[in-house]
């Protein structure tokens, strides 16, 4: 096929390009196309040329590259990089670069929602961005009639979307544990009669499992992330109970429980990573010794100077992940599968090729419900009158959503637009933005080094495993659960 338009004044354009090495090769990642590839030394010259979004015409790369290059492979190399999307041609982009919309209307369908049970926790987690669980309101647990209209909500809003998820969220979830049940028993009968079905996971502190509630939680097959941050002198540091002491001896002992009684169901942990945090691989192995099957790490989103992670420890933490990766695809090419979510979930983007318009789902498909039926832009939303979203009883203001998610695009995020994460980050969380940059609309700029870098890392990782055991991956898309929150 064809270039539409090769005249040679047309402008030509490298656009939104990662630049990454396995084994001392250089491959191109394209983040509007989600095109990976390698390229020879002369690809390499002439892309090379492009760089620093410099624009050419066909005459002017020939003059360029006059006596490096010759004029026909040249032709050859920008033909080839146009029909792959690489390279533009008059700004016009291929059919597999372009911007997602902004699906937003009356038949917009909603697949998930964060059920907040209670504005109440146990613990008081000394970083905690929920305000100890209340986000900073009174303390109040969800009605059961609330919850049962949460659920009628969720099946009409889903349209015809057959396949619904619900989110068991808190404060602690557990501490309301007879609504927890009647919502798992409520939604499988209110699906079943629409026809539909519905799955259900739970993010909980672990503090109040025990033996009727994960036999509970393992019949109806409720997928369960620990928050744990570490073994016991570290978890204990912060992770403390509403008297000041640790919680990590109940907790190791009822997760211990949990992944004995539910062998089939992968049981995940969700570890927030603190100022001074220990080794990353020194975490995931106590924690794979544990018996959980997935390990998330997450920076603390807290801006409070004693927990957040300081440059050179973003850093360090990047270089921990790096040499977890290294695992990662030592076992992947030994066909073992090693549950670091973090890179799993890089790796199923690409695998995948997304292509968002959006840094995530909030406010379109999935959405939060507060224990009064308000509805929020997602569960660090909670509370948050400005980020309301409508309420299960009179529907979602579709009005708001539109103006709100506007200006959440990232096509409005002028930074991103030549950024090669522009289709994966897609200007990143919105609840970070508002922390760290003071505007839920911004771009999360403070983190982009880190996201390009941690990205290469991915790349590099995800290139191995395909030449090495291609069809692992497949593979493990089948089998893996990617967690909705953070
Ligand atoms: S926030 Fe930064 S990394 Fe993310 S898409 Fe925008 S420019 Fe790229
Ligand atoms: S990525 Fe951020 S904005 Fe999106 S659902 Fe998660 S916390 Fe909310």
């Amino acid at each position: 096929m064809q270039p539409m338009n090769t005249t040679k004044d047309n402008v030509l354009k490298l656009t939104n390009a990662l630049y990454f090495e396995v084994d001392e090769e250089t491959y191109i990642y394209h983040g509007l196309s989600g095109v990976i590839t390698e390229f020879d030394s002369v690809s390499a010259k002439v892309l090379n040329t492009f760089q620093q979004n410099k624009t050419f015409t066909r005459p002017e790369i020939i003059q360029q590259l006059e006596g490096v290059v010759d004029q026909k492979t040249i032709q050859q190399v920008i033909d080839e990089f146009i029909q792959m999307e690489i390279i533009s041609e008059n700004h016009v982009k291929g059919i597999h670069s372009q911007t997602p919309g902004i699906p937003i209307g009356e038949q917009w369908p909603v697949q998930t929602l964060v059920f907040h049970l209670i504005n109440e926790c146990n613990l008081s987690c000394t970083y905690c961005y929920a305000g100890g669980g209340d986000y900073g309101k009174p303390m109040k647990s969800m009605a059961m009639e609330t919850a049962e209209g949460a659920i009628d909500f969720l099946i009409k809003e889903s349209k015809d979307r057959p396949n619904l998820s619900v989110v068991l969220f808190g404060g602690e979830p557990t501490m309301n544990w007879s609504l927890l049940k009647r919502i798992v028993s409520y939604g499988k009968e209110a699906t079943e009669k629409a026809n539909k079905t519905i799955d259900f996971s739970m993010t909980t502190n672990g503090t109040l499992l025990n033996e009727e509630r994960i036999k509970f939680l393992a019949m109806n097959n409720v997928g369960v992330t620990i928050s744990m941050d570490g073994p016991e002198e570290w978890q204990d540091k912060f992770r403390i109970s509403n008297n000041g002491t640790g919680s990590y001896e109940i907790v190791h002992k009822n997760a211990k429980k949990l992944i004995e009684m539910r062998p089939s169901k992968p049981v995940a942990v969700r570890v927030t990573v603190n100022k001074g945090f220990p080794s990353v691989k020194d975490l995931f192995y106590h924690f794979m010794e544990i018996g959980f099957h997935e390990v998330g790490f997450a920076p603390v989103s807290a801006t409070d100077e004693a927990f957040v992670l300081n440059s050179p420890e973003l850093w360090r933490l990047l270089d921990d992940f790096e040499q977890l990766t290294e695992d990662f695809v030592r076992e992947a090419i030994q066909d073992r599968y090693l549950g670091f979510s973090n890179l799993v979930n890089i790796i199923v983007e690409l695998h995948s090729g997304v292509n968002k318009g959006f840094g995530c789902g909030a406010g379109l498909g999935f959405m939060a419900v507060s224990p009064s039926g308000d509805l929020f832009l997602c569960h660090r939303f909670n509370e948050q009158q400005e980020y309301k979203m409508g309420d299960i009883f009179n529907g979602i203001n579709r009005d708001f959503q539109k103006e709100l998610l506007g200006s959440l695009h990232v096509d409005n995020k002028t930074t991103c637009s030549s950024c090669a994460l522009k289709h994966t980050c897609s200007g990143g969380c919105y609840y970070e933005a508002l922390e760290q940059m003071g505007e839920i609309t911004s771009p999360n700029l403070h983190y982009c080094e880190w996201q390009h870098r941690w990205y290469k890392i991915g790349l590099n990782a995800y290139v191995r495993i395909m030449k090495e055991n291609p069809t692992f991956i497949d593979r493990m898309i089948g089998l893996t659960p990617i967690c909705h929150t953070s």
